[in-house]
């Protein structure tokens, strides 16, 4: 059996993420930080397909939460090998930079930039062993283009991009690809405070993305037959100037 873990899965573009990842055969690990309601109901959604799947819950921005849940899953599992990654938990805090505080600052960069290395160093060391490979981060379109009032995130989400141009150079040989997804407005509840008929009319196609269609992005980058693509930043964001 092999697994993918999806960190953020209980919601949003995770669990749209779980659930596609299932469909293409995995077991799936649904990572989450405290709402194991909606982790519930995803699992459930897997089920239903007559896939598998487990919860995971740990703080990924926890260096010894990382080690000791994930750490100790990988050790006791060596029969579901984890093949697929995905880097998809993330929180947004937003203010002006004159108005941030150093928590706002520390939040965002802990959970979005720090947690892929911690997740990324566990998963990838079995890969390296098994020689075959996909890790797949979601970024977002503030880590490429920067976005005003996001200082701390874009900061994060374009430290991800590099970090994951460079890890794609150091795993290649060992057929691990390494690539980004760079969404624009998706409607979670990531972006329910934003005003979408206001910010629609910045986006050529005219409205929010949905989180089945960043999936199927995901999907296509975790294939088997997406090996030559590597190092890669795939924008999902309808047009939106990037
Ligand atoms: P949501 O807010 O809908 O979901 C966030 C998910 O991340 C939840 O499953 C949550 O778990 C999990 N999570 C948050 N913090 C942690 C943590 N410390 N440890 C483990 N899990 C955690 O977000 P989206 O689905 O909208 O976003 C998913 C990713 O896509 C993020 O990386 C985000 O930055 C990125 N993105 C989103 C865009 C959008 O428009 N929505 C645009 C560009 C990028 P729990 O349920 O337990 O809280």
């Amino acid at each position: 059996m092999k697994s993918a873990l999806v960190t953020g899965g209980s919601r949003g573009i995770g669990k749209a993420i779980c659930i596609k990842l299932a469909s293409m055969g995995y077991h799936i690990l649904i990572n989450y930080k405290s709402n194991e309601t909606e982790a519930q109901k995803t699992l459930q959604a897997i089920e239903e397909k007559n896939a598998t799947a487990e919860l995971i819950p740990f703080d990924v921005a926890d260096k010894e939460a990382v080690k000791n849940v994930l750490g100790n899953w990988i050790e006791m599992n060596p029969d579901k090998p984890i093949e697929v990654l995905v880097n998809n938990a993330g929180i947004r805090d937003d203010a002006l930079m004159f108005w941030m505080k150093d928590e706002q600052w520390e939040a965002v960069i802990k959970t979005n930039l720090d947690a892929y290395f911690y997740v990324t160093r566990l998963v990838v060391s079995n890969m390296l062993q098994k020689r075959y490979g996909r890790i797949i981060n979601i970024v977002s379109l503030s880590g490429i283009k920067g976005m005003p009032g996001q200082v701390n995130y874009s900061a994060a989400k374009a430290g991800i991009i590099g970090a994951t141009k460079a890890l794609a150079q150091e795993v290649g040989k060992r057929n691990i690809t390494v690539n980004a997804v760079a969404p624009g407005f998706i409607k979670t509840d990531m972006t329910e405070d934003l005003d979408e008929n206001q910010l629609n009319q910045l986006v050529p196609v005219n409205r929010f993305g949905t989180a089945e269609e960043v999936a199927y992005t995901v999907g296509f980058l975790a294939a088997k037959e997406a090996a030559y693509i590597t190092g890669e930043v795939i924008s999902v964001n309808g047009g939106l100037y990037t």
